[in-house]
């Protein structure tokens, strides 16, 4: 019901207070599915609000399992959190990432950028920066095509550490987005601290606009912050041509939401680009 519109949404029967013996037997299923080489990736294309050229992709993690099907990333993604896989997990996806990007570049004939979602757990590993050299040394892509998503929660785990890992990634050319702006409960001032380039707005603010006031004075607040500080703003979740044009008007120059395009597997992504290129 959250979510709105005549959409199907399949949810597990035990999603919420799932029991444990579920979690230990899907955690099992787990290390299997990397064996097994269950995972995939998908895309959805970031897009230009004025124009809707695509500029670029989130990446999103799928695990397709044989008998539970696609089982969604808000339920393994904990537990590879937990227990720490998402490490392993986390370093192909940067890296598969990456590669995908160059084939997407040779479809289109442009350039194009790839945002990487980094969990808490990850991005305080040790070989964190050597999973990112890796990935942009063996893609040969330019740091600067890359944006890596993390939360403001990961910030403020430990600062300090933080603050010595955002600026080697910086070194590196690569941009940081703070993904869910806005629904953490830090306070501004870690913009200042911290050399930031993006903000995603949740969606949880997308969803009832143009209706909803408060939702609209937020969302004008934080696009005005960003132009103050010099940072990009996506609109995530945008679902109707209303939320995109509210948000076009008021300056948000890139859009990400099923309304431009759901998260799609790679081919299907290329498929699109060559269909923008040739139109
Ligand atoms: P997120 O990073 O905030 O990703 C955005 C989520 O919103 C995605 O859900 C995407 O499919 C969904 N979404 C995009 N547009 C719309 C829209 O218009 N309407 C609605 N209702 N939803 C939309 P998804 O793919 O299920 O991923 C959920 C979360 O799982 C992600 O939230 C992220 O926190 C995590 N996740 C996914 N892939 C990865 C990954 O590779 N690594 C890590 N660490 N976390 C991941
Ligand atoms: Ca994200
Ligand atoms: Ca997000
Ligand atoms: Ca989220």
């Amino acid at each position: 019901k959250e979510t709105g519109k005549a959409r199907c949404v399949v949810y597990s029967p035990r999603q919420e207070g799932s029991a444990p013996e579920h979690d230990i037997s899907l955690e099992a299923a787990m290390f299997q599915a990397v064996r097994e080489g269950e995972f995939l990736l998908y895309y959805q294309p970031i897009v230009d609000a004025h124009t809707r050229e695509i500029l670029g992709f989130e990446t999103l993690m799928r695990w397709k399992h044989p008998t539970l099907g696609m089982v969604p990333p808000v339920r393994f993604i904990p537990i590879a959190e937990t227990n720490g896989l998402i490490n392993l997990l986390g370093a192909w996806a940067l890296k598969a990432a990456c590669v995908q990007l160059k084939q997407f570049e040779e479809v289109a004939k442009r350039s194009l950028y790839i945002s990487v979602n980094i969990s808490p757990r990850q991005f305080r590993n040790d070989k964190f920066l050597d999973v990112l050299d890796d990935a942009i040394a063996y893609s040969g892509l330019d740091g600067a095509q890359l944006v890596l998503e993390i939360t403001e929660g990961t910030l403020m785990i430990d600062p300090v550490h933080a603050e010595a890992i955002l600026s080697k990634m910086t070194e590196r050319k690569a941009r940081i987005a703070i993904d869910d702006f806005g629904t953490g409960y830090s306070s501004l001032a870690y913009l200042k601290r911290f050399p930031i380039s993006v903000l995603k707005i949740d969606r949880t603010f997308i969803r009832d606009l143009p209706a909803s006031q408060k939702d609209g004075a937020i969302c004008n607040a934080v696009l005005d912050l960003a132009k103050h500080l010099d940072l990009s703003v996506v609109a995530e979740g945008v679902e109707t041509e209303e939320q995109l044009h509210y948000l076009e008007q008021r300056g948000c120059q890139r859009i990400q939401g099923y309304l431009t395009g759901k998260p799609m597997p790679a081919n299907v992504a290329m498929a699109a680009l060559k269909e923008s290129t040739y139109a």
